[in-house]
């Protein structure tokens, strides 16, 4: 856990957030600045920066956001008419916060290629 961790702060409850799901690994919010009408990040309670940090042991644990997610699109009642999921990895990619967190967006209508 780092200290200076927006999201570490989150899962230690000294930020609020809306929480959506959580188990012993994962812990999901809504984004505090949606881009659509279900906008949640799914974390892993561990921290880790960056996909670029990950270390083998992490694959299970990386494999669990998207347990949540298909949990999570079924409790929002999106999983048949879709859902995205997004990881960003560093700057060019649009990653601000620097714990790994797999955005999921749904209920509207999205283009590709992103922007
Ligand atoms: P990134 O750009 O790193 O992939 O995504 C970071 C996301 O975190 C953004 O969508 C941003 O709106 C969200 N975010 C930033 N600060 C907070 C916060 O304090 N609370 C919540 N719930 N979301 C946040
Ligand atoms: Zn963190």
């Amino acid at each position: 856990p780092m200290s200076e961790c927006l999201f570490c702060k989150i899962r230690q409850g000294e930020i609020p957030a809306d929480i959506i799901f959580e188990n012993d690994d994962v812990l999901a919010f809504n984004d505090v600045n949606p881009q659509a009408p279900v906008h949640l990040l799914i974390i892993p309670k561990k921290h880790i920066s960056t996909v670029n940090d990950m270390v083998d042991d992490d694959q299970l644990i990386m494999g669990k956001l998207f347990s949540a997610a298909r949990a999570i699109a079924k409790q929002k009642g999106v999983s048949d008419d879709g859902y995205r999921l997004v990881v960003n990895c560093n700057e060019k990619a649009g990653q601000t916060v620097f714990h790994i967190h797999m955005h999921m967006l749904a209920d509207r209508a999205l283009t590709w290629p992103p922007g």
